[in-house]
């Protein structure tokens, strides 16, 4: 059996075309369903729903033997132990810096002083202001980070954007752009070699779907 981990939304509904290029169709609606466990068309194959922060955790210790998870949770989560084959170039954005429109980030950056900023990205945010020179207090947040600038929380959040839409609809202006984000495919090392040729079948459909959607 092979056990594919995704997460619910934009993951799970942009891997659907890239499981039926490899002749797989999940056979269950996650939206629909209570189920963690979803069959597919394939006797071999079933997917785990699971947190997208989780996925690269059940591949590498091998609750699951691949999954699909966004750039942003590998680098937070390290990717110790996991094998990453396929940039699948999905679920596309960005990770920025934004801040209330009214907030002088320029000057607050240059004069060196002491930025407050709230993210789920403790990691890259310490790295990229570590790099500027910036110093940063860091505060850990699991929900909407947008409503720390505009509660004085923070006075800048590191977050996901898309279209841009969220920010502007909190009054946020986006100031700086730290990386561009897409999912990958990771793979638990042990269970490439001990089911080699079912997982190198999936990698190289996935491979050859890759920007066709
Ligand atoms: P948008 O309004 O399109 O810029 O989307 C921003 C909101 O969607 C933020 O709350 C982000 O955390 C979330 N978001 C955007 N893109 C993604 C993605 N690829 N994966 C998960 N969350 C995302």
């Amino acid at each position: 059996m092979i056990t594919l981990a995704l997460s619910k939304g934009r993951i799970f509904d942009e891997t659907l075309p890239l499981l039926k290029a490899a002749g797989i169709e999940v056979l269950e609606d996650p939206e629909k369903s209570r189920k963690l466990i979803l069959p597919t068309s394939h006797p071999g194959v079933r997917v785990v729903l699971v947190r997208a922060s989780d996925v690269p955790t059940y591949v590498q210790y091998g609750g699951a033997d691949l999954g699909v998870t966004g750039l942003d949770t590998l680098i937070e989560h390290g990717s110790l132990g996991l094998y990453q084959p396929l940039d699948l170039q999905i679920a596309r954005c960005r990770v920025s810096v934004a801040v209330r429109s009214d907030f002088d980030y320029t000057s607050a950056v240059r004069q060196g002083s002491r930025l407050k900023v709230a993210t789920k990205y403790v990691g890259i945010a310490r790295e990229f202001f570590a790099a500027k020179g910036v110093h940063v207090d860091l505060i850990k947040l699991y929900g909407s980070m947008e409503l720390a600038p505009l509660t004085g929380l923070a006075d800048a959040i590191v977050d996901l954007v898309s279209t841009g839409n969220t920010l502007k609809a909190n009054q946020l202006v986006e100031v700086e752009r730290i990386m561009d984000i897409s999912s990958r495919l990771v793979v638990n090392q042990a269970a490439l070699k001990l089911k080699q040729q079912p997982i190198r079948r999936i990698i190289d459909a996935f491979a050859g779907a890759i920007g066709k959607n």
